[in-house]
């Protein structure tokens, strides 16, 4: 088994989930007492989020790629970054490791492509929705089309998550704004929805809405754990 290698905190409340994630896929995989070998370099969100929203990505590529290289010294075989946003970063994460990089967005774009679908409605931080990173890759590397929510929407999802998912508040009035962009977004043609915030499956679930969802936790999480057992 190889050892993945997380780079948590972003916030805990979806780093938590990660852990959960993998360990419990290993036991299905493999059975009996086993569970994951893996590492995490969990970071003070405070200073993320802070260095975030005054747009200092120096700074933040340097904290990602020093985390990176703590993981490979930790014997970490492959590095999965815990949240969309900060893969922001990954450029600069990748330069800094000899070791394998597993892409969030290219992991879900794996698995939309499964599903045949063509058209999908991207959720996350304005970052995320906003920035080209996540959207090119689902849009050149696997030929989908990505729709993002308009601006005042978009600024209820960010919220959302900054004010209430990442200190692990779950409010029913939240999941129900969320549940109505999602409808608006299938009249215009959406097929499925990225959840492409790791906290935004703690208040969105596949029963919730009409379209398929893609969690990108979890897609992340078992792709690790598919590459661990390869
Ligand atoms: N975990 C979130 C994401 O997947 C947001 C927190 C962050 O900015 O890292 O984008």
């Amino acid at each position: 088994m190889k050892k993945i290698g997380l780079i948590g905190g972003m916030s805990w409340e979806s780093s938590q989930v990660y852990y959960k994630i993998i360990n419990e896929k290993v036991r299905e995989i493999l059975g009996g007492f086993h569970s994951s070998k893996c590492v995490m370099e969990s970071v003070d969100f405070a200073e993320i989020e802070k260095l975030q929203h005054i747009d200092d990505w120096n700074a933040l590529n340097k904290i990602m790629s020093e985390s990176a290289k703590n993981l490979e010294r930790a014997n970490a075989d492959i590095i999965i970054l815990c949240t969309n946003t900060m893969h922001l970063c990954s450029k600069e994460i990748t330069k800094n490791i000899n070791i394998p990089f597993l892409h969030i967005a290219e992991a879900t774009g794996k698995k939309i492509k499964e599903k045949n679908i063509k058209k999908v409605l991207l959720l996350g931080t304005k970052f995320t929705m906003e920035k080209d990173f996540f959207k090119d890759i689902i849009f050149n590397d696997f030929d989908i089309e990505v729709i993002i929510p308009n601006e005042d929407d978009r600024e209820i999802i960010h919220k959302v998550i900054y004010e209430e998912l990442v200190h692990g508040k779950i409010k029913p009035e939240s999941k129900k704004k969320y549940q109505r962009i999602i409808n608006d977004s299938i009249k215009n043609g959406a097929e499925g929805v990225i959840l492409g915030c790791t906290e935004i499956p703690l208040l969105i679930k596949d029963n919730d809405v009409d379209i398929t969802t893609f969690d990108t936790t979890r897609i992340h999480a078992e792709s690790a754990v598919e590459f661990s057992l390869k």
